[in-house]
């Protein structure tokens, strides 16, 4: 519409001054100058004419300019965003589609510019990671060699302190070899029934020493002698053990108390890790389960911790289809808690407290 107001203005202008050069001429030139009604009629006649044929002539140019112009953009543009038929379209739409495309690309790169941070830190938090143990083994190492082996002592000492750097850089790289499965999809569940209990005792009893060296003590409680449970069963002993080791780690008083509480919510098993440590602040919680990330206090620093145990727990359990719930209050104590399906037949169950 806008073109064709355009020509109509256009045309105006172009027949305004033709009359405009015709009366000056006519006015001009004595011998030739007539004020007769015919001579005006005919002027008035010559004006219309010129007027619809400025109209049309502009109107075509100015069409065949849009098109062409339209089609040397849209040539530019990838063809997924084009319409199949490009003739008839205006100016305004084909803005409209740039504008698309030019969001769409902004926020393209944005994540690209995302993805390229994530990477760079994920690499430096990968060597930071890999440089401890490595260090402290090549230190050994040195000394070892500078004459160190001659003495029993030493040597077995350093042997031993090797042996615990090499396991160290070894759950290191199994933590983020399985991180990586999970995320590109590799990693497929082994569904099973069994007894969650029986699993939540045994993992208790391998981590007792661990608990015993932290002064905390570990406990069941349950509404259950049995829980069967249809999950994955390694998957939910390696979940166990980061919480449980968490909650040992980070209890950080006298009479730290750890209570894995388990109970049955309809179709759903529910697993509570509760302790009473440290806690963490509200401020850092919605990050903890961010690969590498640790909660920087000399206090909440870990031996041994890499800052993949909460990833590696939030990956299981989406894997399950399930999510993993934190509650905490700082210096007072956290709570982590998932659900899993519960097993249709609970047989050999008594409905009790243990
Ligand atoms: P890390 O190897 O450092 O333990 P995690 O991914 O297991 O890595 O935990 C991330 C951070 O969350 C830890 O550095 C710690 O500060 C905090 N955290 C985890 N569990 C607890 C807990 N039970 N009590 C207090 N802080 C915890």
């Amino acid at each position: 519409m806008k073109f064709q107001i355009l020509s109509f203005l256009a045309s105006l202008f172009i027949t305004v001054l033709m009359i405009l050069v015709v009366m000056i001429f006519n006015i001009s030139q004595e011998h030739l100058r007539t004020n007769t009604l015919t001579f005006y009629f005919a002027v008035g006649f010559a004006v219309l004419i010129m007027l619809v044929v400025n109209y049309f002539v502009l109107e075509y140019l100015l069409g065949y300019y849009k098109r062409k112009q339209i089609r040397h953009i849209s040539t530019r543009l990838p063809d997924e965003v084009m319409p199949v038929d490009e003739s008839a379209m205006s100016f305004s739409q084909l803005g409209e589609i740039v504008s698309e495309l030019s969001q769409k690309n902004a926020i393209e790169i944005d994540t690209m510019k995302d993805m390229e941070t994530y990477r760079k830190e994920y690499i430096g938090n990968i060597s930071h990671e890999l440089k401890t143990p490595l260090f402290s083994i090549q230190g050994y190492v040195e000394t070892l060699l500078d004459g160190g082996v001659e003495n029993l002592a030493i040597r077995d000492k350093y042997l031993e302190r090797i042996d615990k750097s090499v396991e160290r850089l070894l759950d290191i790289v199994k933590d983020l070899d399985m991180l990586n499965q999970f995320e590109t999809g590799e990693i497929s569940l082994h569904i099973s029934r069994f007894d969650i209990n029986a699993l939540v005792r045994e993992i208790m009893d391998m981590l007792e020493m661990d608990a015993e060296r932290s002064g905390a003590k570990l406990q069941l409680q349950t509404t259950h002698q049995m829980l069967f449970v249809n999950a994955d069963v390694q998957k939910i002993a390696q979940v166990l053990i980061n919480l449980i080791s968490n909650a040992i780690h980070y209890s950080n008083r006298d009479h730290a108390q750890i209570t894995v509480k388990t109970s049955v919510l309809r179709r759903k098993v529910l697993v509570e890790v509760i302790d009473n440590g440290m806690g963490i602040k509200a401020e850092v919680l919605p990050r903890i389960f961010e690969r590498f990330y640790r909660v920087e206090t000399s206090r909440s620093r870990r031996e041994g911790g890499s800052g993949l145990g909460l990833s590696i727990v939030k990956h299981i359990l989406e894997a399950h289809n399930e999510t993993i719930i934190v509650n905490s209050v700082y210096l007072e104590g956290t709570t982590f808690s998932f659900m899993l399906e519960k097993h249709a037949s609970q047989a050999g169950n008594l409905a009790k407290t243990f």
